[in-house]
């Protein structure tokens, strides 16, 4: 007897889990996975941050905690903390009340969200990413019925910013089409343009009537510093023009599981915001009707008090410390080992990502040799690395990079 879905073809493995899922059944003790971007602890451990566990502790304490329904938009001051997290605490647009907040699933339900609104109601359905960007980015917007293209940004002859390939690139570009940005700590490049170069981006946009939508998944986890992440956000903000931002908490907060971010969307009048957080309503109602509370609850207590907050900040510096260690220890490490080739990117690029430069049959020989997951594109997820690990990890570099 036929099944009534024997029609449905096997779909392929999303690779960044397949490569998770490799790596949970090999069995050698040395098995190192750089592959998922999860910041872990020098051990290789799982990271919970120590605010978040006092923001835990306290919410189970409160009585007046409850579970019923959030709004469709999600915890009110959640998303007000949230937004003068981004956009500043002094920001005329939230003042103005030009930007409308929506609490969504993380970074993914915040641009997927975004993306279905400008699908629904923005006039041009074309989108241009980075080349490369973070994997999951086209599929937001094909979901939403757009036309997918990209803009030039990783040189690999210098591992860093094709800045010219890039204003070229969005020069050209329809006039109007959105332009997808990572507001720092670029997935999967570690490449950021400098504060001058996003001076410009921003005039060439505004000139092109380009709409900018910001995926801000790593605010704080790059510098240390929330507001020197959101930058250029901010800048696009001041200019009094529009913008999306798709803002996480899994990473900056180690809130991963927790699936908490939120959707800004910034008008020119509050009248407009009003109307898009309508519309927004409109979008999330069917799909899942309204967000989970948990999240909320742990970021609204650190953000709305003080000492929790600073907490957090010292919490974020000491991660950035490390990834900054052992990004010079596995420079040194190469470098001691006279390893071919010029290194210097791994201690110029910045958050949590290397862009190695590694190809895909080295990554491939560094699995099958050296039990080392990671993406194929020789991404290395620094923040899964530690000292005892950097030299197991050098010697699986050099012997694929000087194998004949
Ligand atoms: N955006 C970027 C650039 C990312 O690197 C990631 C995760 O790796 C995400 C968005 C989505 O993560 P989440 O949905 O957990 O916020």
């Amino acid at each position: 007897d036929e099944s009534l879905f024997h029609n449905v073809p096997l779909a392929p493995d999303v690779p960044v889990y397949a490569v998770m899922a490799a790596y949970k059944t090999d069995p050698s003790p040395n098995k190192l996975n750089l592959g998922i971007g999860v910041y872990r602890t020098e051990d290789g451990q799982p990271h919970m941050l120590n605010v978040v566990r006092r923001a835990e502790q306290m919410l189970v304490n409160e009585l007046s905690v409850d579970k019923e329904y959030l709004p469709i938009t999600g915890m009110a001051e959640f998303n007000k903390l949230s937004a003068k997290l981004v956009f500043g605490p002094e920001s005329p647009a939230i003042k103005e009340s030009r930007v409308t907040t929506v609490q969504c699933l993380s970074g993914t339900g915040s641009l997927r969200i975004g993306a279905d609104f400008l699908g629904k109601h923005y006039h041009q359905h074309t989108v241009y990413l980075s080349q490369p960007t973070y994997g999951n980015h086209p599929n937001f917007f094909s979901a939403a019925g757009f036309a997918l293209k990209t803009y030039r940004y990783y040189d690999a002859k210098t591992c860093g910013l094709d800045f010219q390939g890039l204003l070229d690139d969005l020069g050209s570009a329809t006039t109007g089409a959105i332009v997808l940005l990572q507001a720092s700590g670029h997935n999967p490049t570690g490449v950021d343009p400098t504060s001058q170069q996003w001076e410009q981006i921003r005039q060439l946009m505004r000139l092109k009537r380009l709409l900018p939508f910001f995926d801000c998944a790593y605010q704080g986890l790059v510098s240390g510093s929330p507001n020197a992440d959101v930058e250029p956000v901010r800048m696009f903000v001041s200019d009094g023009g529009e913008c999306l931002v798709a803002q996480s908490y899994s990473k900056t907060m180690g809130l991963y599981a927790e699936r908490i971010g939120a959707l800004h969307i910034v008008c020119k009048k509050a009248e407009v915001a009003r109307c898009v957080e309508s519309q927004l309503r409109l979008v999330i109602r069917p799909m899942y009707s309204s967000p989970p509370i948990h999240g909320a609850s742990i970021v609204t207590t650190i953000l709305r008090d003080r000492d929790m907050y600073n907490e957090w900040i010292i919490e974020l510096k000491a991660m950035c410390d490390r990834i900054a260690r052992v990004r010079q220890q596995l420079f040194d490490a190469l470098h001691v080992r006279g390893t071919p080739g010029n290194w210097s990117h791994i201690t110029r690029q910045v958050g949590m990502y290397t862009f190695s430069g590694l190809n895909e049959e080295q990554v491939a020989f560094m699995t099958k040799e050296y039990h080392i997951y990671m993406s194929s594109d020789g991404r290395i997820n620094m923040a899964g690395l530690g000292s005892k690990t950097v030299p197991y990890l050098a010697d699986a570099m050099h012997a694929a990079v000087t194998r004949t």
